[in-house]
């Protein structure tokens, strides 16, 4: 593509593109980037939040762009980034374990930002803190309190390794294209190691399984799993059985993943 062609924003790889210079500024000020930072920013596109970051000066600077055209375009124009072209949704969230700290940042596409959040807090034991600009309506819910409808299994998920906090709304007026729905900024500060669940896959499957049928109460979903241990759980927890899904506190769902078998 010539440099004059107007470049075609992709939709399918959720390509709203952030025109205002303060949200920008907001959004990259929120991470609180020093000079020893290891900073990891998920789809830069044209790099509106690049900028920003690189003159935060951080020690070391990774981005992750799947649209090829777009990563070589930033590389051009700031040749010190480290560019890991390629789908994030594959990127080994693991080798970022081998840091000593990071922190990682993006206005994740709409269509994956869920499913790389659910991965990366629970995978990057060396984030010091995350800041995402994602669907207003997943703000909603990762940030949501137990019994509120907007509460769900990436709620109970997220927050069993990370506190989420809300920051602020970002109307679809900044972006060019447009989407249809506003958006909003979540910044997520891990929780102390020893909280982390011990079983994970457990929890994992729990969540699964009870959000499936949220509108039913826990005994009838929990019915073939129910056992000596599990009648206590609710005792001792004093939750009652025909409590539904999203009545149970994250620490909850992990404690509950813990006398289960799966
Ligand atoms: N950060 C830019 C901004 O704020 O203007 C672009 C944000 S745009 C909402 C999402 C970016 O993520 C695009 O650059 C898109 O190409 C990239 N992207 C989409 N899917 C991706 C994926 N699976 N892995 C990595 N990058 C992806």
């Amino acid at each position: 593509m010539s440099k004059d062609t107007p470049y075609r924003a992709k939709k399918s790889l959720g390509q709203n593109f952030l025109q205002d210079q303060n949200i920008c500024r907001r959004i990259v000020q929120s991470a609180e980037i020093n000079e020893q930072d290891v900073i990891l920013e998920i789809g830069p596109g044209q790099g509106a939040l690049t900028k920003f970051i690189i003159e935060e000066g951080p020690e070391r600077f990774m981005v992750l762009e799947k649209d090829d055209e777009l990563a070589s375009q930033l590389l051009d124009q700031y040749p010190s980034i480290e560019m890991h072209e390629g789908d994030a949704l594959e990127f080994d969230w693991n080798s970022l374990n081998t840091l000593n700290q990071c922190k990682i940042m993006g206005n994740l596409p709409y269509n994956v930002g869920s499913k790389l959040i659910w991965d990366i807090v629970s995978q990057v034991k060396t984030m010091e803190r995350a800041i995402f600009m994602v669907q207003h309506e997943v703000a909603m819910r990762l940030t949501a309190q137990p019994g509120n409808k907007t509460y769900g299994g990436l709620t109970a998920w997220v927050n069993n390794f990370a506190d989420t906090r809300y920051l602020f709304k970002v109307p679809p007026t900044v972006f060019r294209p447009r989407p249809k729905v506003d958006s909003a900024v979540v910044a997520f500060r891990p929780l102390p190691m020893a909280q982390w669940p011990e079983n994970p896959d457990a929890l994992a499957k729990l969540i699964k399984m009870l959000f499936q049928q949220r509108r039913k109460q826990l005994s009838s979903i929990l019915k073939k799993k129910w056992t000596k241990g599990v009648e206590l759980w609710f005792e001792n927890e004093e939750v009652s059985p025909k409590a539904r899904p999203e009545n149970l506190t994250p620490d909850q769902f992990k404690r509950l993943s813990n006398v289960l078998s799966f």
